[in-house]
């Protein structure tokens, strides 16, 4: 059901009049992690005075060391639920874990299910029998059809609202984190009518490197990004390398403006 051959026209999923897929860019921003209140109020406001049309914030964080932040749990969700009340943006939140299903229900928009998640079909085929929209983000080591076929895991369950996320993948190359994979984007539209949307900054692992990357993502066809944005990088908890400052957010969604329809 995620193939295009069945479904030629684009599928568009509307989270309260905001929209992925379809005409308009969606831009997706927000901290790797939340870390407090006044952080995660204070980055939700100045990014949608930028354009953005979605919260995003890690709550729970797969972190390769057990010894890094973990996140702040269901803490995080509610400091989340607190941007929201002030700004009306909708908020997605990674879920690792199919017992916190319930929890997230009453406190996300959309669910992410992260790259190391991909194939945890327990928890796929758990937000099958949701009505929430589904974030996939490809495995660094996956291919599209393995994406594909995740994509199926939830939308055989009955959920039909999944969202495709390239995020980069593993290569020879070890300047940047991972490889931003461009020919994702075509070719995951060609195969399907779900929404695709790009994370530029964990496939750079370079804040400056975010920028020409997500044009590159938006010239060749995606429906909207991912990004992480920080007030304060350099003490960011989490992924504070790779984070946009508030200056560069607003000077990227300047730029994306000059290409793109009214992000
Ligand atoms: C994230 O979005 O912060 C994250 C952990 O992403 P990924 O699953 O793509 O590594
Ligand atoms: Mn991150």
């Amino acid at each position: 059901k995620s193939n295009r051959k069945m479904h030629p026209q684009d599928t568009v999923i509307n989270i309260n009049g905001v929209e992925i897929g379809g005409k308009r860019l969606t831009i997706m921003a927000g901290p790797c992690s939340v870390e407090g209140e006044e952080q995660i109020v204070g980055i939700a406001k100045y990014v949608k005075e930028q354009g953005a049309r979605i919260l995003r914030g890690g709550a729970w964080k797969p972190r390769t060391s057990p010894y890094a932040f973990q996140g702040l749990k269901a803490d995080g969700l509610k400091l989340l639920n607190k941007a929201k009340t002030q700004t009306q943006m909708p908020i997605i939140s990674e879920i690792t874990n199919p017992a916190h299903i319930e929890m997230f229900m009453d406190m996300v928009d959309i669910f992410q299910v992260g790259a190391r998640n991909m194939q945890n079909f327990e928890i796929l085929k758990e937000l099958g029998k949701t009505n929430k929209p589904v974030l996939i983000k490809r495995g660094f080591a996956n291919t599209y059809e393995e994406l594909l076929m995740s994509a199926e895991y939830v939308m055989s369950g009955g959920n039909e609202e999944v969202i495709l996320c390239e995020r980069g993948i593993r290569t020879s190359e070890n300047y940047t984190r991972n490889t931003l994979d461009i020919s994702a984007i075509p070719a995951l539209k060609k195969l399907s009518h779900l929404p695709v949307i790009v994370d530029p900054s964990h496939a750079a692992g370079l804040h400056w490197m975010v920028e020409p990357l997500s044009m590159a993502a938006i010239a060749a066809g995606a429906d909207g990004l991912i990004l992480e944005v920080h007030n304060d990088p350099k003490n960011a908890l989490c992924d504070g390398a790779q984070s946009l400052t508030y200056k560069s957010f607003k000077r990227t969604m300047e730029k994306l403006r000059l290409i793109a329809n009214a992000v």
